[in-house]
This record gives C-alpha cells, structure tokens and sequence, in this order.
C-alpha cells in the first residue's frame, strides 16, 4: 500500500514540506517535469507555487514539445511561451530540444520500445508535478499522463495517440516540396501527395512543417480505452530505472487539460496537494478525492465524458504502483 500525503494548503511552503516527506536520498541534478500551459488557457497552476522547491533543490523546469501545431511545438517559441506565463525563476529545458532516442522494452502489450527526448539524460531524478484535471481521452491527467505523454518525444506522443501514419488533406496541397526535405522516411510523394506506408516511421514532422496543414494527427483511430492503456505503458516504459516522486495539485479542475486554449472554466478549485512515491496511488487517491467532494460516482466521466477508471485499472494490471494507498494529511 501506497503512502500518499495531503494537504489543503495549497502554497509554495505546503509543496515543499511534501516533497521533504517523500524526497530522494541521493537526488543528483533534478529536474522538475511541469506544464507551461497552452496559449489562451486560463487554467494551468500558478508558476509561483513552485518558488521554494526550485529555489531548495536547484531543479531544473524541464517540459517536452507537443505533437500539435502551435507554440508548444517547436522549442524557441515554447520557451517564450513559459517566460511569458511566469516561469522565470529557474533554468528551463526543453527535454527534446536536441531530438530523441530509443529505448527497447519487453513485456508491454502495444509496445517493444520507447521513444525519449535526448535531454532526459541529463537528469538523476525527476519531481512528476501535475495538475489534476479532465481529458477528453483519458479521462483525468494526473502524475500518469504527465509522464507517459509529457515526458515521450513527438514520434513517441504520436505512436500513443493515433495510429502511426498521418492523415492527408491532398487538395490543400501546393508542391511547395518543404515535406521532402525534413521526412526522415523519405516516404512522402507529390502530385499528389502521398505517404508510402511501408517507409514512414510515424515521426509527425511533416505534421509541423508543411504550411498548408495537409498532414493530420488522426486522432478518432484509437479508442479512448487503447489511449489509456498506450498512455499507462509509456509512463510505466520511462519510469522503469528513473527516480521518480511525484506531486499532485488539485486546484482549478476544468474538463478539460491544460493543452486545451479553450479549456472550460474549473468546475472544482482549491482541494489540495498530495504528494507520492507511487504513481498509481497518488493518482488514484487524486480522483477519489474529487469524485468524494462533487458527490459523483465519476466525476470526470459526467464533465469531460469519458471515464479514466480503464486507466487505473491497467496501470494496477501493469504494475504501475497500487490502487490500495494510505491517505496521510498534514496540518
Ligand atoms: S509541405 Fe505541404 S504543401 Fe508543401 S508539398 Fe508538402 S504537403 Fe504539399
Ligand atoms: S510521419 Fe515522418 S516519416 Fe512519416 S511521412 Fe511524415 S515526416 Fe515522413
């Protein structure tokens, strides 16, 4: 059984006396694994929480790009995007700013491998800090999601959301050629444009450079259920041989994340932080927690309509931590 400490304070002095209750013994150079907050989205935690545990462990911020078009994809822009939200007080790195890499794995049902940003290296440990709040596919993002989806490279963040090959929008296309040059595949043709199957390696890069949009993330090819179990594999696939803690805050839970420019307005504000050695558990105890305090059965599956119970389920099926935990709360 997992220990998972509570507390409703939610300030910079209450995450640090958490984290001291589950910190390394030998943490080496940290880095603290967060999320910046998508342009236009209201709802991501303050940055300031984060000023003591920075300030007393030297950690770096470290985030990765995103599969999808915007700021966050590409590295300059998503470091302005952080400056811009607050995020100034300590060195921030862009985990996959200098590529990615792979690494095998066994005994995985979707997976044999899993696809890091090269920048994870540099790290002894990481501190998993999420926000706890709705997903349309996975139901809630917690410690889980922020590290199965957040700490994998694109082509990684691809292979768990979609099937592995982009959609084509061929009509929009101009020829303009700027896809030929950055495929490492060397899988795409035009007139028309087309991807040869057998070649593309799924890395999503013509999804970001090609101006006309032709290349799509086709997201409806995978089940809610089949993204929950992709998700809980990855997360389990990069935490094996990493010293992990984790911490949760629950404040402002939208429908939807943090990814989401249009996220809708909280629809529970100020319940706690909870802090783990497990990462089931603290996310398990994270739900229990909003589901006791809005009185539903599933919360998320009545606000953002889709149940993350599948995604618990398979993390305790994959030995991802315990869905059984000791909730510890501190004045
Ligand atoms: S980058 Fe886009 S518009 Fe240009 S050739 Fe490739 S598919 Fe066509
Ligand atoms: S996903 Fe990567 S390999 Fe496949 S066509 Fe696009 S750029 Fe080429």
């Amino acid at each position: 059984m997992g220990k998972v400490y509570f507390s409703k304070n939610i300030s910079p002095e209450a995450i640090w006396n958490l984290y001291q209750l589950v910190a390394f013994d030998e943490p080496g150079k940290i880095g603290i694994k967060l999320h910046f907050g998508e342009d236009g989205n209201h709802n991501f935690l303050e940055p300031g929480l984060t000023r003591l545990l920075t300030r007393n462990t030297k950690a770096h911020f470290v985030e990765t790009n995103v599969l999808y078009l915007g700021k966050r994809h590409e590295t300059e822009s998503h470091l302005q995007l952080a400056r811009e939200h607050g995020f100034n007080f300590a060195p921030l790195h862009i985990l996959d700013a200098d590529g990615e890499y792979t690494e095998p794995r066994q005994g995985y049902k979707h997976y044999q491998e899993v696809r890091l940003p090269l920048g994870i290296k540099e790290y002894d440990s990481f501190i998993i800090y999420s926000h706890f709040k709705g997903h349309i596919m996975s139901g809630f993002g917690g410690a889980i999601k922020n590290v199965g989806m957040g700490m994998a490279s694109i082509p990684g963040k691809m292979a768990q959301h979609a099937s592995r090959i982009p959609l084509i929008k061929g009509e929009r296309c101009i020829n303009c050629g700027i896809c030929l040059q950055s495929c490492p595949g060397d899988a795409i043709t035009l007139e028309p444009v087309k991807i040869n199957y057998h070649t593309c390696i799924g890395c999503g890069k013509c999804i970001g450079v090609c101006p006309q949009r032709v290349f799509n993330i086709p997201w409806s090819s995978t089940s809610n259920h089949v993204f929950q179990e992709r998700l809980v594999e990855y997360a389990a696939m990069i935490a094996e041989n990493r010293n992990m803690v984790f911490i949760n805050v629950i404040d402002r839970v939208s429908a939807s994340c943090d990814c989401d420019s249009g996220a809708p307005a909280p629809f529970l504000n100020n319940v706690g932080i909870l802090a783990s050695r497990d990462m089931l558990g603290i996310d398990k105890a994270s739900l229990d927690l909003v589901n006791s305090l809005t009185s539903e059965e599933d919360s998320f599956l009545t606000h953002s309509h889709t149940s993350g119970q599948h995604q618990l389920k398979y993390a305790a099926a994959t030995g991802l931590g315990s869905l059984e935990y000791e909730l510890i709360e501190q004045g």
